[in-house]
């Protein structure tokens, strides 16, 4: 969908080639010329005061929705062999916040199969109704499916917000979902509000790589969709004596509905690399001086049965992989117990892991800002201090 000056309309006034983020836009003979290095973004069309650019080819326009007839906040419960993520059970929480504010009520989406026995769970976690989709064909998540199934969802009950967890699943999900729907999604949020001028969800997110951070409002579509980082939220406390509607909908899909097939699941990396579930991260950081040293690392995960984490300087040195890094452009985690060895405290890095319960810091330098949010610190060489940790756990572990 590109965008185009009428050039008959331009008057020349440059405020398009002020506000394009891309430099996009060049004067030629006194009228504004969009070259190849436009994104379609569409800020100069609000801000020509003549109206002298336009979106060619729109097509048909998506129609801005009957607003007044979409209620309540939705969450999508992932689960993986019948055990719901844990970021469904945080964003319960959110959701009942927003809920509240918006006197609505909140919605479990809980697609798979034989997965009922979970909706206790989300009663008790906040939700005041469970749309249950059971079937074979939801056994394990596949685009075409669930896409189908939610979007049959929306159509039939018309929620007003939609959250799903920021994801491998979710991130999948979420835009094919918001773009059958003709809705807006505000992907991998940080932070949730209700904006108070327009009374609209108000979707925060980390942009321009992490630089600045943009609030996003959903203005003229529904449902309002955003996908939220797991760990961002704490889980609600479950209260037992909760309970709720399932409302059982039919699955709509056939198994040629679904046109990937699963060949085979391979299980790269289990216990280690689970971060945003572990209740307990050991993590290192550019301190650690070699690759070799993350054996030492993995090894006092392995006895405290947690996950082994990283520092982007440990990720870009390749001394683990990406999906081991914590912080502002890796994963956001929140355990019970974070361990750093020898991570400096970065801001980006604090920005993945401030919500633990209990952070222990070894660092050599004692001015490492580290520190400053540690609970526990040691300064000395992670080196030396790594093998007496880990054998002094072991020994607690056999007493
Ligand atoms: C847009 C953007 C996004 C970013 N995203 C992330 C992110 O998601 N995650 C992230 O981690 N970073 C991120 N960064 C990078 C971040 O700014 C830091 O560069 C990075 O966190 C530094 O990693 P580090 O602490 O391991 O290394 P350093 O800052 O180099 O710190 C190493 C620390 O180890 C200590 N040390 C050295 N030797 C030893 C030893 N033998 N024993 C004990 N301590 C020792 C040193 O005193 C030092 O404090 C991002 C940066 C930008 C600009």
């Amino acid at each position: 969908m590109a965008v185009k000056v009428i050039p008959d309309q331009c008057i020349g006034c440059t405020a398009c080639v002020n506000v394009c983020p891309f430099g996009a836009i060049i004067m030629q003979d006194g009228k504004a010329f969009i070259t190849e290095a436009c994104t379609a973004c569409g800020a100069c069309i609000d801000v020509c005061p003549v109206g002298a650019i336009i979106r060619e080819d729109e097509g048909p326009k998506a129609v801005a929705a009957d607003k007044g007839s979409y209620k309540g906040v939705w969450v999508f419960i992932e689960q993986v062999e019948g055990q719901a993520r844990g970021v469904g059970i945080e964003l319960l929480g959110q959701a009942r916040q927003l809920a509240d504010q918006m006197k609505e009520e909140v919605a479990a989406v809980l697609i798979g199969d034989k997965v009922e026995h979970l909706a206790a769970d989300l009663f008790a976690s906040g939700a005041d109704k469970v749309y249950l989709v059971e079937g074979p064909e939801y056994a394990l998540y596949s685009t075409d499916g669930y896409t189908i199934a939610f979007a049959d969802l929306i159509e039939t009950y018309k929620p007003s917000v939609i959250l799903m967890g920021a994801t491998n699943d979710g991130r999948d999900l979420g835009p094919r979902v918001a773009c059958r729907v003709q809705t807006g999604l505000t992907a991998d949020c940080t932070g949730l509000s209700i904006d108070e001028q327009t009374g609209l969800v108000a979707w925060t997110r980390p942009a321009f790589g992490g630089n600045i951070m943009a609030t996003i409002l959903c203005p003229d579509h529904r449902p309002q969709m955003g996908t939220i980082r797991p760990k961002v939220f704490k889980k609600p406390e479950p209260d037992a004596t909760r309970t709720g509607e399932i409302v059982r909908v039919a699955s709509k899909v056939k198994a040629d509905d679904i046109r990937t097939k699963l060949v085979d699941i391979l299980r790269v990396c289990t216990a280690s690399c689970n971060l945003e579930e572990a209740e307990i991260i050991v993590s290192g950081g550019r301190g650690m001086c070699k690759p070799e040293n993350f054996a030492m690392i993995e090894e006092l995960a392995d006895v405290l049965g947690g996950a082994v984490g990283a520092s982007r300087a440990a990720v870009d040195a390749g001394w683990k992989q990406a999906l081991h890094q914590v912080g502002q452009t890796g994963k956001t985690v929140g355990p019970k117990i974070y361990f750093a060895f020898g991570i400096s405290g970065a801001i980006q890095h604090l920005a993945g892991m401030s919500s633990s319960d209990i952070i222990i810091a070894v660092n050599k330098d004692a001015d490492a800002p580290i520190f400053k949010m540690a609970d526990y610190g040691i300064v000395g060489d992670a080196m030396e201090i790594l093998p007496i940790l880990t054998e002094e756990f072991k020994k607690i572990k056999q007493a």
